[in-house]
């Protein structure tokens, strides 16, 4: 058969450098006070590390300590000392930790190949959710990611979906990111992620949510700009969903971990799985780093050097990494 065309995902691990937040979104369960968090130590983040040999992006996924806060600097000096801890295991850190300063980012960008922050939405419903977290409003969102594309940083966004917003609304959060790109270039992908209840059970999408879905996709891809991969979660929707996945626009099925760090009750199906009902299709699914290789060349010559270095490693360990589900 033909091949139609190549899918990619990261094989990454998640580091929690801490749940502590001082957001409180209506739908967290990933957070905990700021002052009765645990930190995650060095030593636990290198044993997590060791343990997954074959997954070149580590995502450092955090709960927020305000801005200004006293314990900002630490909650920061952190951040930078678990990425440098990632670099020297010869993986690739991929920070998502809210919005960050100028400064900060600009730190955090020498060690990481890309950052990420998800725009999630606009609109009343997500207003509702968000009356407990400023640093989830739109107009910090916006800022923080002109910021990124000022600063030349290869990000990750997306929207949050099926939290009450509207088909228009969705839209024009789309035209939004299209603009931002246009701008400045920066957006290596946009997620479209939906939005599931905690639980011990999942609770798979309806029908009608899985329709709406592959509007949304098709209508990313129509407002989005090529060079924006697409990417959904593929713990969140039906696997049987797969091949219209694809064909309404997804190019990216995303850092696949062992476990959905936010989405514990959600598994991951398998990669091996993934990959054999992509060639049943004539798709090819093809690991690849945090970020996106048409975003190589924006990155300083150390850190670039250190990315192909990543991309080798994929190439000998992809098989490891589909039979360990990495
Ligand atoms: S910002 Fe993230 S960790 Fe903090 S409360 Fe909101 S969803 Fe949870």
């Amino acid at each position: 058969m033909a091949v139609r065309g190549v899918i990619t995902w990261s094989p990454s691990v998640t580091l929690v450098p801490t749940r502590g937040c001082f957001n409180a979104c209506t739908y967290c369960s990933f957070r905990l006070p700021v002052d009765r968090a645990p930190v995650l130590l060095l030593a636990e983040a290198s044993a997590q590390l060791e343990a997954r040999p074959a997954a070149a992006e580590v995502l450092l996924l955090s709960g927020e300590v305000a801005p200004g806060a006293p314990q900002r600097a630490a909650w920061f000096g952190h951040l930078r000392a678990l990425s440098a801890l990632a670099l020297r295991h010869g993986r690739l850190p991929h920070t998502n930790a809210g919005p960050l300063s100028v400064r900060e980012m600009v730190a955090l960008a020498r060690l990481n190949p890309s950052m990420g922050l998800m725009l999630e939405g606009l609109g009343p419903a997500y207003e509702a959710l968000h009356g407990r977290a400023p640093s989830k409003s739109l107009e910090v969102r916006l800022a923080q990611l002109e910021q990124a594309g000022r600063l030349g940083v290869p990000f990750t966004t997306g929207l949050l979906l099926g939290v009450g917003e509207t088909m228009a609304e969705r839209e024009r959060a789309l035209h939004v990111l299209a603009d931002l790109q246009r701008r400045w270039g920066h957006l290596q992908e946009v997620i479209l992620q939906p939005w599931r209840p905690d639980g011990d059970t999942p609770q798979h999408l309806k029908p009608s949510e899985q329709q709406e879905l592959l509007a949304t996709i098709a209508m990313a891809r129509q407002l989005l700009p090529a060079e924006v991969n697409l990417q959904t979660p593929p713990n969140l929707w039906p696997i049987e969903l797969l091949p219209q996945v694809l064909e309404a626009g997804i190019s990216d099925l995303g850092g696949i971990d062992v476990h959905d760090v936010i989405n514990p009750a959600y598994p991951q199906p398998p990669v091996a799985e993934l990959r054999q009902r992509l060639q049943h299709r004539g798709w090819e699914l093809e690991a690849r780093t945090c970020v996106h290789r048409a975003w190589w060349s924006w990155l300083p010559e150390a850190l670039r050097r250190r990315v192909e270095r990543g991309a080798r490693l994929l190439a000998s360990v992809s098989a490891q990494a589909d039979a360990t589900h990495l």
